[in-house]
């Protein structure tokens, strides 16, 4: 019998196993059976491998099983299972809030891996991505950090907000460094992107050129805006988020 991989949620914590000094998503022919799963669902597939995603609300694991938060879990499983988490993520996200038809109000059931349909209506429906853009703004050898409002921690990061209807890419990076900071500019380079389950996003990161404008906070998200040098830096987001990675590369000089 083949081995399949098994991405378990209690709330928004994932079941990881730790064997030796690493750590893995549980596999087996079955879902574990040290607890009770629901709304199981197969949601992809590779080299063999069936891959589902379920739910719990069993706590007590046994030796060797933890509970974990997805961003947490960055740190610890190999980058590839992190990354399937993060879909097994969405794709739970998907169902739980996609229960009825918008249209007709009817049950909604999976028609693929990846899409649900109607049971009255037939309407066929995907997970909607919320995409947001974020960008790294150079001005000489300095760059625009921002502290947002809402930031858990005491940091800094990069502007960045979601794309609206109706907007490019570019004008939504333009749109969003005027709107929080007053500063027009130019030369934007595509980065990189990365899926953000959190809980349902895809994060596009760019870098942009200081054109002219003084710093001013104007729609009232961020607490405080500046310009920094690469020996003056302040606390900066961890190794996960986009922003850092564009501050990394920033910081090698590749911007
Ligand atoms: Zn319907």
């Amino acid at each position: 019998m083949s081995q399949h991989l098994f991405y378990i949620f209690n709330n928004e914590r994932l079941l990881i196993r730790q064997t030796n000094n690493s750590y893995t998503i549980y596999s087996g022919e079955e879902c574990p059976d040290f607890v009770q799963c629901t709304s199981l669902h197969l949601f992809t597939e590779h080299e063999g491998t069936q891959c589902y995603v379920g739910s719990t609300t069993d706590e007590e694991l046994p030796e060797g099983y933890q509970w974990i938060g997805l961003r947490e879990s960055y740190h610890l499983l190999p980058s590839y299972l992190y990354q399937e988490a993060g879909k097994a993520a969405e794709i739970r996200y998907f169902d739980t809030h996609h229960r009825y038809c918008g249209l007709c109000g009817g049950a909604m059931a999976w028609h693929t891996p990846i899409s649900k349909r109607c049971t009255e209506c037939n309407d066929e429906i995907w997970p909607q991505l919320n995409t947001a853009i974020i960008v790294l703004v150079r001005r000489g050898e300095e760059a625009l950090l921002v502290k947002a409002k809402n930031f858990r921690r005491n940091y800094y990061g990069l502007v960045a907000g979601f794309v609206e209807t109706g907007e490019s890419l570019e004008e939504c990076v333009r749109r969003e460094v005027r709107e929080e900071t007053g500063i027009e500019i130019t030369n934007i380079r595509y980065f990189a992107s990365q899926p953000w389950p959190y809980p349902m996003g895809l994060m596009v990161g760019f870098n942009a050129d200081y054109v002219s404008g003084d710093i001013r906070l104007i729609d009232g998200e961020l607490r405080d805006a500046a310009f920094f040098t690469r020996d003056n830096l302040p606390a900066i987001p961890e190794k996960l988020s986009m922003a850092r990675m564009l501050i990394d590369n920033w910081v090698e000089g590749n911007a």
